[in-house]
């Protein structure tokens, strides 16, 4: 039989949509039905399963599955033989230690000697170790911002986003041990025709994200700004100048980084651009 790779990801939670999206965009299709636990694509020698993220690390480990999309503080926290193959830019969150809200803090020794519910308990220990505070760990699935007004605990050390769901719990964030996004895990031990595959699906993450990261420019020029214009734009290789039907204008066509972009675009208006279009791009080979 021909050989495919297995590709785990989270059945249902926060990086399911994303990570259905992402392979998508990468063209391989395949069918999703609510329920399903395996799929195999159409187009693509990949097979998926969908699976809860915790086991994830440890399918991967145990060669059950040949990749895995999960958060990078799963992906740390199981502490497997695995490793990040591929950062992928999305689920960004952090791991924070938070505690009542009408508590003072002054430092992280305020933990020595507390008790701390989680669900990172190998996390946390690391940051508390590297610290040098002694604080009893409390593991618990779920649900750890109520550990505190329970009487559980006296803090707890729990994803964070925007903070909503501490406040809602009149908690305070006080220090970010860990910062996480979805990242692709995978493992050294494969077999050459694996290995190829996962070079193939690499390259296409890679386009996906470089174009995700950039954006396509178009602009009008005086004739006189061109050279200036030009230096401000690097592009690929380097941008595209076509003349406009009026004479003594230039049309200028590149790549800016979203990073750059709107500093970029400020810099083009004081050189003398005019009629700046911003397009997407969906997909850069470079
Ligand atoms: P499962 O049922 O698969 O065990 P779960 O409840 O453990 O799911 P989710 O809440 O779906 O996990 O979160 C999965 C991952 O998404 C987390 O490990 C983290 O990396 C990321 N994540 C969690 N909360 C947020 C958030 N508020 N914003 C962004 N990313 C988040
Ligand atoms: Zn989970």
């Amino acid at each position: 039989m021909k050989e495919v790779l297995r590709i785990a990801i989270q059945k249902s939670g926060r990086l399911s949509e994303s990570s259905l999206a992402l392979l998508k965009e990468c063209g391989i299709k395949f069918d999703n039905g609510v329920g399903k636990l395996k799929t195999i694509a159409y187009n693509f020698p990949a097979e998926f399963l969908f699976l809860r993220d915790d086991d994830i690390p440890g399918y991967v480990e145990d060669g059950v599955a040949d990749l895995g999309i999960v958060g990078e503080n799963v992906a740390v926290e199981k502490e497997k033989d695995v490793q990040i193959i591929k950062r992928l830019g999305f689920s960004k969150c952090r791991l924070s230690l938070a505690i009542p809200r009408d508590r003072e803090y002054y430092s992280v020794r305020d933990f020595q000697g507390k008790n701390i519910a989680t669900s990172y308990p190998r996390l946390l220990e690391k940051y508390l170790r590297d610290n040098q505070v002694q604080a009893s760990i409390h593991e618990i699935s779920g649900s750890v911002e109520i550990a505190p007004s329970i009487g559980l605990a006296d803090g707890i050390c729990d994803i964070v986003s925007s903070g909503s769901t501490l406040l809602s719990n009149g908690l305070k964030e006080v220090e970010t041990i860990f910062q996480s996004e979805a990242v692709m895990i995978g493992q050294q031990r494969t077999t050459p025709a694996k290995e190829a595959i996962l070079k193939q699906l690499l390259f296409r993450l890679d386009a996906v994200q470089k174009g995700k990261n950039n954006k396509y420019i178009l602009l009008n020029a005086p004739a006189e700004a061109t050279e200036r214009i030009v230096r401000l734009l690097p592009g690929m290789r380097s941008p595209t100048v076509l003349p406009l039907a009026m004479s003594g204008w230039n049309s200028i066509h590149s790549v800016v980084n979203e990073d750059r972009f709107w500093e970029v675009i400020e810099q083009l208006r004081e050189a003398g651009a005019e009629g700046i279009l911003v397009v997407p791009i969906e997909k850069m080979i470079v």
